[in-house]
């Protein structure tokens, strides 16, 4: 059994239950194989031992009150996994399947992909088993300023800076905000997401849409193509794939397709011009299910079913974990899919992105191509520290820059390692490499 195979054993031992922190594992474990055989040194100093654990990690439990005076109890999660190259930066999920294992895996993605971005950002995760649908704002923030009560102590603008993730979005962030400042009496960057007229910066809501259409328009440019006339299916109805239609839409492409945790909306024409508006306000302001999109313009839906056997030209995922598995996958590339940006954190399981990989599909994953929200949290940190707000350009270029390099470096390092066109390897090695050093460097911590 190689070394690699018996860490990965000793992972699963340690970590029982925790399905999804495996899965992740095992992707970045299986494709550092070529990076730890050039590198004997991080054998030795136990990188790889040393990387699977979190720093630290934290649970707690968050009471708050219904609009009928009903207590309920939620848990509370904050993983802070690493922070050789910066302060732990990461989003709080709320959804109800949350538990350990979810914001492991997202915590442990978070390290490489913040190391990608080139900003020095270190690597944590957090959230809770709340489900902010159907609660009423003032629910929300009574849950979300119990959280803050307990959250507050182990962050800070040098030390861990959360964002927004599934089911946490500006209103949430101002809800956490506002408490994090009522009990520090401070008035600092210790969220990102935050609003413009707090601290917030311009972009930070479209950036991860944004940031993976800009790195599947790599893609594709690899390819000696681009998104014009192309069909597009794009999975989820949130933050991701709202400013992902947003942005193919600019680009000439045709997104076809959105989804919720009910159904898919099949819109043949393209989810542009009056239908888009539509699909915004729907989402962003009375907070409504996509089946509405479908009853308005008179479209298919389809109920309790994903996008993946519309047939498309590119594959966007854009709202959870495994929403793509081995039968998906197959669909795709039979239909003719040559290519999957992954905007959502590791939408495609392991069998799916060997089919994807096998096939010649160009294979996005997401610590690469979903990079952009975290990039712009970092630039948002930057002007928070420089109390100075740039312009929506000027964010929008950094941006776009990151995400071309994002894919540079990924399919630099894949080549490097022996794997060219595999990003999956490229992205893991160069997110790996940088943060690998840094902890050579700062001895065994
Ligand atoms: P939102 O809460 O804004 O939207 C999530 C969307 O995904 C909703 O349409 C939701 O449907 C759907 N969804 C969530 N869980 C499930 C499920 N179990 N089954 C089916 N559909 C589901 O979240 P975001 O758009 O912010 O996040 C989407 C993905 O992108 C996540 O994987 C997240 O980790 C990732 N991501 C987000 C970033 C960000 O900046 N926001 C940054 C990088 C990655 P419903 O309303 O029915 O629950």
């Amino acid at each position: 059994m190689s070394n690699i195979d018996a860490l990965y054993d000793k992972v699963v031992i340690k970590n029982p239950g925790e399905r999804e922190f495996h899965q992740s594992v095992k992707e970045v474990l299986d494709s550092l194989i070529p990076a730890m055989d050039r590198h004997p040194e991080f054998k030795k100093f136990k990188i790889l031992e040393r990387i699977v654990e979190p720093e630290r990690q934290f649970m707690f439990r968050v009471p708050w009150m219904d609009d009928n005076g009903e207590i309920h109890v939620n848990r509370g999660f904050r993983v802070q996994f690493n922070s050789a190259i910066g302060p732990y930066k990461g989003g709080l999920r709320f959804h109800p399947s949350v538990y350990l294992g979810i914001i492991k895996f997202l915590g442990f993605e978070q390290v490489f992909k913040n190391s990608l971005t080139g900003l020095p950002m270190g690597g944590g995760k957090g959230g809770s088993d709340f489900d902010p649908k159907g609660k009423s704002d003032n629910e929300v923030m009574r849950f979300c300023q119990s959280f803050m009560q307990e959250l507050y102590r182990h962050i800070g603008p040098d030390t861990d800076v959360p964002a927004g993730d599934i089911g946490v979005g500006g209103r949430e962030i101002g809800y956490l905000y506002g408490q994090y400042r009522k009990i520090r009496n401070e008035f600092t960057g210790v969220l990102t997401g935050k609003g413009l007229e707090w601290g917030g910066s311009l972009i930070r809501p479209e950036a991860t849409g944004y940031g993976c259409t800009y790195f599947t328009q790599e893609m594709l440019k690899a390819r000696g193509t681009d998104f014009k006339d192309k069909i597009i299916t794009v999975s989820g109805s949130g933050n991701v794939a709202q400013y992902t239609v947003e942005k193919v839409n600019q680009l000439g492409g045709k997104c076809v397709t959105l989804s919720d945790s009910a159904g898919t909306i099949y819109d043949p024409d393209g989810i542009t011009g009056e239908k888009f508006d539509f699909f915004i306000e729907l989402k962003q302001v009375r907070r409504g299910r996509i089946k509405e999109y479908a009853e308005k313009f008179n479209v298919d839906y389809y109920p309790n079913k994903r996008p993946w056997e519309v047939k498309c030209d590119i594959a966007m995922p854009s709202a959870t974990q495994n929403e793509i598995n081995a039968s998906d996958a197959q669909k795709l590339v039979d239909n003719g899919c040559i290519a999957v940006g992954e905007g959502a954190n590791m939408p495609s399981t392991l069998e799916a992105i060997d089919i994807f990989l096998e096939a010649g599909v160009s294979f996005g994953p997401a610590k690469a191509a979903n990079a952009g929200g975290v990039a712009t949290s970092g630039l948002e940190m930057s002007q928070n520290s420089l109390r100075l707000a740039w312009t929506r350009e000027e964010v929008d270029q950094r941006l776009h820059a990151i995400m071309v390099n994002i894919f540079q470096a990924s399919r630099d390092a894949a080549e490097k390692y022996g794997s060219s066109g595999n990003l999956v390897v490229g992205a893991n090695v160069a997110g790996f490499l940088k943060v690998a050093r840094a902890m050579m460097a700062q001895g065994v911590l």
